[in-house]
């Protein structure tokens, strides 16, 4: 929050007359925690399902809050919908249909792979994601669905596609981005000073 003030002629309310040059000086408080475009907003957040289960937690392990990007599709398109113009402090639960979330399941079974199609030493475990490239040359990202022996199952089905989303949130900070991070449509950190290569 800061504090400006105000300096403005005088209200012309209704039976007030304006004295030219007469001046009123107030101290007002205004926000500029706003969740909005190109702002990097911190948050809390717990995701759970339709049955309740907890899907996600930023107050997992560390308990750092989540920092975003608004407006570049760093989150779900639902979820920062529902964040637009809300404040710092705010606390609010949030409901995202899966085409506003991770998409609509599709019944294509996940593909086999040749495990030794992977590189070696990488660990592969079901939810990791890779991109591939499709016939037409496009990347797509595509999920590990089951690891069998030699075989790896891959779904190009997000984890969570399909599925209603409740997100209970907190915001719990808004700050201005800093160039580059702008620049890459994505926040560097909770304070934005994590140096990284693209
Ligand atoms: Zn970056």
């Amino acid at each position: 929050m800061v504090t400006v003030v105000i300096r403005a002629p005088t209200l012309n309310t209704p039976g007030h007359v304006v004295v030219p040059g007469e001046f009123y000086e107030r101290e007002k408080t205004v926000s500029l925690e706003v969740v909005e475009a190109d702002k990097v907003i911190l948050i809390h957040y717990t995701l759970t399902d339709d049955e309740g289960t907890v899907l996600d937690s930023s107050r997992d392990d560390e308990g750092e809050p989540l920092p975003y990007l608004h407006g570049h599709q760093n989150i779900v398109p639902g979820l920062e919908a529902g964040l637009d113009g809300k404040k710092v402090g705010d606390k609010l639960v949030v409901d995202v249909a899966p085409e506003d979330g991770y998409g609509v399941r599709h019944d294509e079974p996940p593909q086999p792979v040749p495990r030794e199609a992977f590189p070696e030493g990488v660990e592969l475990e079901p939810e990791m994601s890779f991109f591939v490239e499709a016939p037409n040359g496009q990347p797509v990202q595509v999920f590990v669905a089951s690891v069998e022996d030699d075989v790896v199952f891959l779904d190009t089905n997000h984890p969570l596609a399909g599925k209603t989303l409740h997100f209970d949130v907190e915001i719990v900070g808004v700050r201005e981005p800093h160039p580059s991070e702008l620049e890459h449509g994505h926040p560097h950190g909770i304070e934005g000073g994590e140096h990284h290569h693209h």
